[in-house]
């Protein structure tokens, strides 16, 4: 068996591989780089190694850095996890020479399935379903054209060495084809180094549905059954389920055989993933297969009882898989929310900044529930612009897709995260979204459903009273507490003097009375019993307003709250009647005129100007692009003008909301 493992990775990943061989009693070498030297996966490991500087071209995914590590550590196996070196052929040829154990599949079935080419051709081969489309190199836009029109509209144009979403453009037709197929060109060559493009036809309405197959290296291969990943942006994956609400046991076990017969092709041994894309009639075609651990790996861990991990570890010390395909339980439902630090109501961009509050739910496993949080961040921790902007990976599992689901959006509620831009209001919108609850969804779903993004889930008249109950109650108990401090305490039972509450345009008048076990919020003319240990100075405020369970983010601000639950946000003033009246003869105070400026939409660096001062640009026009998180991001004009100043030059960091230039 492997004694000590170095976990060639950082993160929430390396977190996970860490616990397992924790549990299996093996020992744990970390690498970081300059960066992460307080991170998560530094302090749990048993040994850490610096690997060089901050950005992951100097550090995680230099093999000699790597190698040296392992070296120094005498580890005598590596956990590669995802990204970063996890299906990088000559990584796993440097470990093999060294005589490392790799907890990976080997060498040659990473070079054929790292090819989007070269495995779809292998996967036809294998009796694998493929996307219909023409496999093989195109060479010019002319010939882009030609095919995309013999396999017929919509296409998509991908890199053959591509990830991550990169390098993949949809085309309607001829013009698109062409310009496509130039912009996926170079896209590829400046993320992957290689520009090889191929194009297949877009399956429209489709669903994601991936196969987990696990194989030792003795010719035994399984299949873990499905996760449905088809809630995405940008063509990445958001939420996650298993098993999938759209499968029949008949269409399960085709894909879950065909996987494990492509997998058997290779010679696959450790645990990987089939990719397919389903459409509408539940046909089912291979869009690649991941040769290492999935990030959604948990969904399956919850349905099936089997530590991934701990099989990949198995297997890689030569152990035969201790169960067959009959043996594999698909019990209940689990759900998983990638928690990113984005900004959901800026089209998703990534945020960095320190974390100032970080609270996750309590993990739990109980016979019907269950809660897991897998991260690699702390309170007080930084989620700096080098790597993937994900906090955290959270996971409930029920008897059921519905129990899971609220399950989920409780999970949602009692996360607390402040400092930085997130997307929990964003996830908690999608799981109280019908047609999200249906299990209706498509790849499309983020599109459709939010087709101007994402702006907030807006207070019906049933929030309007909830977030009207829950400003009074705290500010009840701010003052209670206030008094008490003071030696002010009112006589027990005294009521609150009445309080104006103040949400949007809508007006209550309160009164609250402390009762036995909890008190009666008089709303208007309607009475709620509230029962709640709340604190003031606690963040999360968790109570049972008329019988039912609540936990929403509140902070104060003088003169009231700020609540933020279930997608929605919003400030909440409490006044006593005499303020709020006068505040009605007050001025109302306008937002500052932006509409000439452009501001910057992330922190990020300038990378060029494209305009000077002086020149009259048009609606769309690129007026400059700011690099982010590996990403390049065109600013655009949205309207006529001139451009008057400009406050910024390449080469130049920014925060978010700082001026980049201003129009007359
Ligand atoms: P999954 O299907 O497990 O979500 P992805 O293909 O989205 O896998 O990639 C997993 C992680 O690795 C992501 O965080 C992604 O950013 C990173 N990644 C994968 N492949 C690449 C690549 N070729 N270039 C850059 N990052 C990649
Ligand atoms: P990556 O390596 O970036 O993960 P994939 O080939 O797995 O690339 O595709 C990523 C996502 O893009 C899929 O989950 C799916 O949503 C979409 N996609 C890919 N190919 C097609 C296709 N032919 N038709 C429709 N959608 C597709
Ligand atoms: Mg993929």
């Amino acid at each position: 068996m492997i004694k000590k493992i170095l976990i060639a990775n950082r993160g929430e990943i390396a977190c996970r591989v860490i616990k397992t061989a924790k549990k299996m009693g093996i020992k744990t070498v970390a690498v970081y780089s300059d960066a992460d030297k307080n991170a998560l996966h530094v302090k749990m490991a048993d040994e850490a190694y610096n690997v060089g500087p901050s950005p992951s071209n100097q550090s995680y995914i230099v093999v000699e850095n790597i190698m040296k590590a392992i070296k120094d550590s005498g580890a005598d196996a590596v956990h590669p996890g995802y990204g970063f070196l996890s299906e990088n052929s000559k990584f796993a040829e440097a470990l093999e020479a060294a005589g490392i154990a790799f907890i990976g599949p080997p060498v040659n079935a990473i070079e054929a399935m790292g090819d989007k080419i070269t495995s779809k051709k292998l996967a036809a081969e294998a009796g694998v379903n493929t996307v219909p489309g023409f496999m093989g190199i195109i060479a010019d836009a002319d010939e882009a054209v030609k095919i995309s029109s013999e396999i017929g509209y919509p296409v998509m144009l991908k890199a053959s060495a591509g990830g991550g979403g990169k390098g993949m453009r949809i085309a309607w037709n001829d013009l698109e084809a062409r310009e496509g197929f130039q912009a996926s060109k170079n896209e590829a060559q400046s993320s992957f180094g290689d520009d090889r493009i191929f194009i297949e036809k877009f399956i429209t309405q489709p669903r994601h549905i991936e196969i987990q197959v696990l194989a030792d290296q003795h010719g035994n291969c399984v299949y873990l059954h499905e996760r449905e990943c088809s809630i995405q942006r940008r063509n990445q994956k958001v939420i996650e389920e298993a098993p999938s609400s759209f499968l029949d046991e008949a269409t399960r076990k085709k894909m879950g055989e065909q996987s494990v017969a492509l997998a058997q092709a290779v010679n696959y041994a450790s645990a990987g993933t089939v990719e397919f894309i389903v459409d509408g009639d539940r046909n089912f075609y291979f869009l690649e297969m991941n040769t290492r651990l999935q990030v959604e790996h948990p969904v399956t861990e919850l349905i099936t009882g089997i530590d991934l991990v701990e099989q990949m570890i198995r297997v890689a010390s030569g152990e035969k898989l201790s169960f067959e395909q009959k043996d594999i339980a698909m019990n209940g439902w689990a759900m998983e929310s990638r928690i990113y630090a984005e900004d959901p109501y800026r089209n998703f961009l990534p945020s960095i900044g320190r974390l100032s509050r970080y609270q996750a739910p309590l993990e739990i496993s109980e016979d019907t529930r269950a809660i897991r949080n897998d991260t690699g961040v702390y309170e007080g921790g930084e989620i700096s612009m080098y790597y993937d902007p994900m906090i955290a990976k959270l996971c409930t599992w029920a008897p059921d897709r519905n129990a899971a689901i609220i399950e989920m959006q409780s999970a949602l509620d009692h996360f607390e995260l402040e400092g930085i831009g997130h997307n929990i209001p964003f996830l908690s919108a999608v799981m109280d979204h019908p047609r999200f609850i249906s299990g209706d969804i498509t790849t499309a779903f983020i599109e459709e459903e939010y087709p101007d993004g994402f702006e907030g889930i807006s207070l019906d008249e049933k929030r309007t009273e909830l977030f009207a109950c829950i400003a009074a109650m705290t500010s009840y108990l701010r003052e209670t507490r206030k008094r008490q401090i003071s030696g002010r305490m009112r006589p027990a039972g005294a009521p609150y003097e009445s309080r104006v509450v103040q949400i949007n345009n809508s007006k209550f008048d309160v009164t609250i009375q402390s009762i036995k076990g909890g008190f009666n919020v008089a709303l208007g003319n309607k009475t709620q019993h509230v029962e709640t240990t709340w604190r003031p100075g606690q963040t999360l405020f968790a109570a049972t307003i008329g019988g039912a369970k609540i936990a929403a983010n509140v902070t104060a601000f003088s003169g009231g709250e700020i609540i933020k639950y279930r997608g929605s946000t919003s400030k909440v003033s409490v006044m006593r009647s005499d303020v709020a009246h006068l505040l009605d003869l007050m001025p109302v105070k306008l937002p500052p005129d932006t509409s000439k400026l452009l501001l910057c939409p992330m922190p990020g660096l300038i990378k060029t100007v494209n305009v000077e001062i002086g020149d009259e640009v048009q609606d769309g026009q690129a007026l400059c692009t700011v690099e982010a998180m590996k990403m390049e991001n065109v600013l655009r004009a949205e309207r006529r003008g001139t451009v008057s100043k400009i406050n910024a030059i390449a080469g130049d960091n920014l925060a978010v909301d700082e001026i980049i230039m201003e129009f007359e």
